[in-house]
């Protein structure tokens, strides 16, 4: 047995193991963490309220930060901080290079339907994209960048205006299983290790360095607090913010090369269909039914053609298709970078940067 009886995941997705009972190791984390939502969930919520009411009676220009992609879930996240809520919100978008047009209109609209202060962070995109290219050469990832510039640019902005809590709209709950053979966050080591001994680490200091001594700054996860159901999300800020999807089943409609990440992904693990792990989650989490979600898979892999943007792509990396498919042919090149480098060095250049101003 090497299918979970539950979801599409099997034993040759990494990071997933079978038990005696049929049941894979993701369907028996999420039953462990999030099993009995159902019971927990008035709970969950009234603690929501209380969380919101304490960044409230901070009495700061802003109550909340959200981050704002220009997504389903990050406009939902909005929708909720300013209609149920009515929080003084600022929005802030990371503009990876790639951001769609499409993402623009929805954050413009959603901004401004909803009465929220917004701003965009981007690095230059020359510099974006050597990032990028370096890190897709190297490590067969680029992902990494653009997630730690996210949190480079929630953090400094929610420093910047004193902001009390961060709201996301990213949760355990709701997300697709990840394991490092197929998937890296920006995390630290991982993004400190690959620029290491390069030029490129002193033009990218502002996003890899340490932002806080010891805490993260406080933020918390909306799916972890109320009911995300995708339907009513969509129809919620379909109807009410006049939110517009590129593709009915676009999951990240506001990245240009989404689909190039999926692709890739899929390349180097051919078990790794586009949309298979999403749809696995929505069923393990009860929102979608195991038929319907093995019928979108085996349409998505009927249909499976390179993307029509991979040259667009390669293109905006300056990299050749040939360096593309020695990268591909690897795909664990990734993980001699994957070493935890000390927190005590870290934290000891974040009180230097922290006591030197004020000598
Ligand atoms: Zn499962």
């Amino acid at each position: 047995m090497n299918s979970c009886a539950r979801c599409l995941l099997s034993t040759e997705v990494p990071g997933v193991s079978i038990d005696q009972n049929g049941i894979c190791s993701v369907c028996r984390d999420y039953d462990r963490s999030w099993g009995n939502w159902e019971n927990i969930k008035k709970e969950q919520y009234a603690r929501l309220e209380n969380i919101l009411q304490k960044a409230r009676s901070q009495k700061q220009h802003y109550d909340v930060l959200v981050p704002l992609s220009g997504g389903k879930d990050s406009t939902y996240v909005l929708y909720v901080c300013r209609k149920k809520f009515n929080l003084k919100c600022l929005a802030v978008t990371w503009d990876n290079g790639f951001l769609t047009d499409h993402a623009r209109i929805n954050i413009h609209t959603a901004c401004s339907k909803l009465g929220a202060d917004h701003l965009y962070y981007g690095l230059s995109e020359p510099l974006l994209m050597n990032l990028y290219r370096h890190f897709f050469l190297n490590t067969g990832f680029f992902c990494p960048v653009c997630l730690k510039g996210i949190y480079t640019a929630i953090f400094r902005a929610q420093a910047a205006f004193n902001i009390p809590l961060i709201v996301k709209g990213t949760s355990k709950r709701t997300e697709e299983h990840v394991h490092p053979a197929y998937f890296l966050d920006g995390n630290f080591s991982f993004l400190e290790n690959v620029l290491e001994s390069t030029p490129l680490k002193k033009d990218a200091e502002i996003i890899i360095q340490p932002m806080g001594l010891f805490s993260s700054p406080p933020a918390i996860n909306l799916p972890d607090y109320m009911d995300w159901d995708y339907d009513f999300i969509f129809k919620t800020i379909t109807n009410e913010l006049g939110w517009t999807a590129h593709s009915p089943d676009a999951e990240h409609s506001d990245c240009k090369v989404d689909n190039i990440v999926h692709y890739i992904r899929y390349k180097k693990y051919p078990v790794l269909i586009p949309e298979m792990l999403r749809y696995s989650k929505l069923v393990t989490c009860g929102q979608m039914d195991k038929k319907e979600a093995e019928r979108r898979v085996a349409e998505k892999k009927a249909s499976l053609t390179e993307p029509s943007n991979l040259g667009f792509f390669l293109n905006a990396l300056g990299i050749s298709r040939d360096e593309m498919d020695t990268v591909l042919s690897d795909p664990m090149r990734h993980m001699k970078y994957l070493k935890e480098r000390s927190r005590v060095g870290r934290r000891l250049k974040v009180l230097k940067k922290r006591l030197l101003p004020r000598l």
